[in-house]
């Protein structure tokens, strides 16, 4: 009697936790837990140099001097099959006072290419490039040779600049002290790590946007930062919209992969962006039943649905437009405001239907919206994504608020 009153009391007052329906996509995939192997963390060390992966963010899976200044490293994947994203990051130091010119090998798994010049940064803050005449990729591409100076203190190598969970939650924090922001976190990874999320505005309508599914794919996540620093900017643009609309971010969805230097899965060896129909994987649950109960608790509806990634060149994977969705003319509408307000750039727009069960598909499935990928190469300068994130945050703002 008094259970049901209880039971009765919340179903009244809207306690009802609402979550994502599973959906059943054309191209189904097992994303069901495998297991991955976790690299072990070392310091290497000979003659006074040291090398080590004891860090967030780091991969190197075996070292071997060859001499006092030439290094081979081993680099393999979290599990595999996997997609050819081969990560890696380590650091060096010297017990000296002198600086020294080193050489690495890297080795990759099996038949897996290289594809990220490596970068070099002596505070973790301040990325640089290798010089061309520094590096040298293999002729089968399956190695490369790089030279540098290794400091004193750190010096720190990796493929992409390193932005771990807790710089997202620095920037996340960050962003959110917008008058109209907050900051939050939803749900654990599986291995205990916040999934967070950060609101902006307050109005009736809802945009998502999520990020960093793919650990490797720091572009992407650069490119929404640019895109949410636009949103949250307080111009005139900025302050309208999000008086009509609030944007929800999630812009580290696998922060496990992300801290242990995957080339791409979770530690329940899946790749996310598969699981968006059966939410087996406990951050897709999470994160999409908050997207789904945040939506519902407010009466609100899904406008726009945009996920960052990176990939070999910039493109926008979007749905068909033959797809009978709401919002349809904002696919075009907003690739046409960034085509013509970025000097010289055309759009590489690759519309599809539904598929594999991945994030943009979902948005199809759920709301019945048009989700987008947008895709940022791994070697797209930072000016151009950061100009771009902007004029694309802009363009969606200024199409939704003449939408209907
Ligand atoms: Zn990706």
């Amino acid at each position: 009697m008094r259970l049901g009153f209880i039971c009765l009391t919340l179903l009244f007052s809207g306690f009802v936790f609402s979550q994502a329906t599973p959906y059943d996509f054309p191209n189904p995939i097992d994303t069901n837990d495998k297991e991955i192997t976790i690299q072990k963390k070392e310091t290497f060390e000979q003659n006074g140099l040291f090398v080590d992966n004891q860090f967030d963010g780091a991969r190197l899976n075996g070292l071997e001097f060859v001499n006092d200044s030439t290094i081979t490293i081993q680099i393999n994947p979290e599990n595999s099959p996997i997609n050819p994203s081969p990560w890696y990051a380590f650091r060096l130091w010297t017990n000296t006072e002198r600086s020294k010119q080193v050489s690495i090998t890297i080795n990759y798994f099996e038949n897996v290419k290289h594809r990220y010049w490596p970068k070099i940064s002596y505070d973790r803050d301040v990325w640089t490039r290798l010089e061309e005449s520094q590096v040298a990729v293999a002729d089968d591409t399956l190695s490369v040779t790089f030279s540098f100076t290794v400091k004193p203190d750190t010096t720190w190598i990796s493929a992409q600049p390193l932005e771990t969970s807790e710089d997202v939650r620095k920037w996340s924090q960050e962003i959110s002290s917008n008058t109209l922001g907050s900051f939050d976190v939803i749900g654990k990874s599986r291995m205990g790590r916040d999934l967070m999320h950060i609101k902006l505005g307050k109005g009736k309508k809802t945009v998502v946007l999520i990020s960093r599914q793919h650990p490797p794919e720091v572009t992407g996540y650069y490119a929404l930062k640019a895109f949410v620093s636009r949103l949250a900017d307080n111009s005139r643009l900025s302050k309208k919209f999000l008086k009509k609309y609030t944007v929800h971010i999630y812009p580290l969805l696998n922060p496990d992969g992300v801290d242990m230097g995957h080339w791409r899965h979770n530690t329940g060896g899946i790749d996310l962006n598969r699981d968006w129909g059966y939410y087996r994987q406990p951050e897709i649950k999470q994160i999409a039943d908050h997207v789904v109960n945040t939506v519902k608790e407010n009466n609100s509806e899904v406008a726009a649905g945009l996920d960052f990634h990176s990939t070999y060149y910039d493109v926008y994977y979007t749905t068909s437009r033959s797809m009978d969705t709401r919002y349809k003319n904002f696919t075009d509408d907003w690739l046409n405001y960034i085509e013509s307000n970025l000097d010289g750039y055309e759009i590489n727009d690759k519309p599809s239907g539904l598929g594999s069960p991945v994030s943009k598909g979902w948005f199809v499935t759920q709301f019945n919206i048009p989700g987008i990928t947008y895709e940022i190469g791994d070697d797209t300068p930072p000016e151009f994504i950061e100009k771009k994130g902007k004029v694309s945050a802009e363009g969606m703002m200024k199409v939704l608020l003449d939408s209907k």
